[in-house]
């Protein structure tokens, strides 16, 4: 008699917490910038911060070579280090909401979802921070994460090359060679300026600057322009969906 009932219930949990995921990770292919022409164009993505020190190298360097790029906030982080992200707009970069503090969102239920999400833009919305982009703690989420971010006006940005620079031990030149090897013509790449995962390395982010310090150059002699999504959604080169072949494939 039950058995109707709980098969049902089944059903609509797994469409509601799980087909989204399954259907942005086998379905939907991932995709980039399709730039047009001869163009080459990256887009430079860092998620978990901002982060003191690092964070504050990442900028510099990033005004050295004149690079724009898009900072995935930790709402909490973003409230402790206002500065930094006052620098980052002033210096032409643009913003997307990593959640509060790295919740994995894939189980969350629909109460608490609403709730990270309002929290977490209060403390855009109370420093007057234009945040279009959003990007879920380990690309999770459900169909409930999915409309909380519809219903807040943003737009999910994933990525498409993940090198995995918080692993423990790696060095710069090991995740320089990656990025080598991986990056090629519309490739929207994730790298973090501080860590936040329970395994992630506390001193990566500064590797990641000493591999990004080689690698944009190199990339920039080759001809690549790095842009921000604000420009690609502009000039429809990106349409914003990233993906997760390599997110789950990467070594
Ligand atoms: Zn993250």
């Amino acid at each position: 008699m039950y058995v109707p009932v709980i098969a049902t219930a089944v059903i609509i949990a797994a469409a509601l917490w799980l087909l989204p995921l399954v259907y942005y990770k086998y379905i939907k292919k991932p995709y980039a910038i399709s730039a047009e022409g001869d163009e080459k164009c990256l887009l430079l993505t860092f998620d978990d911060g901002p982060d003191g020190n690092n964070t504050e190298m990442l900028l510099d360097l990033l005004a050295l070579y004149n690079v724009k790029a898009c900072f995935f906030l930790l709402a909490s982080r973003a409230e402790a280090a206002a500065p930094l992200v006052e620098r980052m707009l002033s210096e032409g970069h643009c913003l997307g909401f990593h959640s509060i503090s790295h919740r994995n969102m894939l189980p969350l239920p629909p109460k608490k979802t609403a709730e990270d999400f309002r929290r977490g833009l209060e403390v855009f919305r109370r420093h007057n921070w234009p945040v279009t982009y959003y990007r879920p703690p380990y690309g999770a989420f459900n169909f409930f994460t999915l409309r909380a971010a519809r219903r807040n006006g943003l737009q999910l940005l994933l990525w498409n090359v993940i090198p995995r620079d918080w692993l423990v031990g790696q060095s710069s030149n090991q995740l320089l060679q990656k990025l080598f090897a991986r990056v090629e013509q519309g490739a929207v790449i994730l790298l973090h300026d501080a860590s936040a995962g329970a395994k992630a390395d506390k001193n990566a982010p500064a590797r990641m600057i000493e591999a990004l310090n080689i690698f944009i150059p190199e990339m920039q002699k080759r001809g690549y322009r790095f842009v921000t999504p604000e420009y690609c959604c502009r000039e429809k080169l990106l349409v914003c969906n990233g993906g997760y072949y390599e997110a789950l494939n990467a070594k």
